[in-house]
């Protein structure tokens, strides 16, 4: 759409649409922020569904064992992997995760994301796993604080994210061990909203996966799974089965299953950024899954080792490179749709009147800059949660526009949206897997 606008107030869209009818549908507060996109790309905030950004300690140097051919379950058995990452976690004090978590959700919202999902799953003990989610509640307050960055982080209990050591064979005794203790004790303190799991030869089988599910579903948890990312186990209809908000990778699962998702409206989520880093030589099979029906999302899946990248919008690229995603495709994946895999369809990830006021403007005239300036952070004006978060007016912008008037409260009316003019939200269920943009032109706005 060409000349849209969208009005903001108290944090939440309340009209979006042409600019002359949601002027004419609200009057500006005396003290409304005013963003003009200046003919920019608009879109909604970014939402990340799956990330695992609460670690300590990066691990570069499995980067170079990788390149010399070694692979990720090689490493695992090694004692190297996640289990290196579950060391340095546990030695980490709360404060120290608090510190770093909040210090990448920085990042990420300079990149444009405004919801981000965060995983437990280095602690593998129940000490270490509140530690982690006592940290993300900290990071998830202090986000919507004043000071904070105005993002929703989403928490997902990852206890059974890899067998710990202590457990070692044992893979069946501990996911009993999550599923009678540690997801009760999670539960009391509603220090998570999903509980997922990580079902892979080398972690936990079918049988295992379905214990913890179940126990989440017992303790009011959302259910999730990391399925066929390596090896095809069967996660994607055990997701379908235990009605999962999404099922996750899905890089090796084969098209007789995809019915299943779409039937139960669990959401494919997506993370062509692993497999790429992985040097994997097969991706999900994005095109079949939108031919099925399968509302498609797209993650980060950020964690220390097999995927160290913060940025959805190279997501988005490698999403339309690997996937052959279209840009449209890949926009309602990692918006949208992600919102849908967080429980939070139509409240975040979208532009319609009742969703959060997550807004960006990106320095490009249209849709498919975003992907193609591959790399590229083009992120120039980020809104979360109604206010400016992140201006780069007057600086480093290649259309060098003129400085953007900024107040400290709510209300953005005048901005240009180029893309998904607001749908009315599904009744219920499913997402759309294909993306919403009506007709208009997706050339942006050029007044
Ligand atoms: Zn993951």
């Amino acid at each position: 759409m060409r000349g849209g606008a969208v009005a903001a107030f108290r944090g939440r869209i309340v009209a979006a649409g042409p600019e002359a009818e949601v002027l004419a549908a609200v009057e500006p507060t005396p003290d409304a922020t005013v963003v003009d996109a200046e003919g920019r790309l608009v879109t909604p905030g970014l939402v990340d569904c799956h990330t695992h950004l609460c670690f300590a300690g990066w691990r570069a140097e499995e980067f170079r064992m990788r390149i010399e051919g070694r692979d990720y379950l090689e490493i695992l058995k090694a004692g190297g992997g996640i289990l290196q990452t579950v060391r340095a976690t546990r030695e980490a004090t709360e404060d120290e995760l608090f510190d770093s978590l909040r210090a990448r959700l920085l990042e990420l919202l300079r990149l444009g994301t405004t919801t981000v999902e965060v995983k437990s799953g280095y602690g593998l003990d129940l000490a270490t796993e509140l530690k982690q989610l006592r940290a993300i509640r900290r990071a998830a307050l202090w986000a919507a604080s004043p000071e904070g960055t105005g993002q929703e982080v989403v928490a997902t209990f990852l206890g059974a994210h890899a067998v710990p050591p202590e457990f070692a064979g044992r893979a069946r005794e501990y996911a009993e061990l999550v599923a009678r203790e540690m997801i009760p004790a999670v539960a009391r303190e509603s220090l998570a909203e999903f509980v997922d799991v990580f079902c892979e030869d080398g972690a936990f089988g079918p049988e295992e996966a379905r214990l913890v599910l179940e126990a989440g579903r017992r303790a009011g948890l959302g259910r999730k799974i990391h399925a066929d990312e390596v090896h095809h186990l069967g996660g994607a209809r055990i997701a379908a089965e235990l009605g999962a908000v999404s099922a996750d990778h899905l890089a090796v699962t084969p098209p007789g299953d995809f019915a299943a998702l779409r039937d139960s409206g669990t959401v494919a989520c997506l993370l062509p950024a692993t497999s790429f880093f992985l040097m994997k030589p097969r991706h999900a099979a994005a095109r079949e899954l939108i031919a099925a029906g399968v509302p498609v999302a797209l993650g980060t899946d950020a964690n220390p080792g097999t995927q160290p990248g913060f940025s959805l919008p190279l997501v988005m690229s490698l999403a339309c490179l690997l996937l052959r995603m279209t840009p449209e495709e890949a926009l309602v994946a990692a918006t949208r749709n992600a919102a849908f895999a967080l429980g939070r369809g139509g409240r975040a990830g979208s532009l319609e009147p009742g969703a959060r006021a997550d807004i960006v403007i990106w320095d490009c005239p249209a849709l498919a800059h975003l992907p193609y300036r591959m790399g590229a952070n083009l992120a120039h004006t980020v809104i979360a949660a109604g206010r400016v978060r992140v201006s780069r007016a007057g600086r480093d912008a290649e259309t060098s526009p003129r400085e953007a008037r900024t107040f400290p409260r709510a209300a953005v009316p005048g901005l240009s949206q180029a893309v998904a003019p607001p749908a009315s939200p599904p009744r219920s269920g499913p997402p759309a897997s294909r993306p919403r943009s009506g007709p208009g032109d997706r050339e942006g706005d050029r007044r």
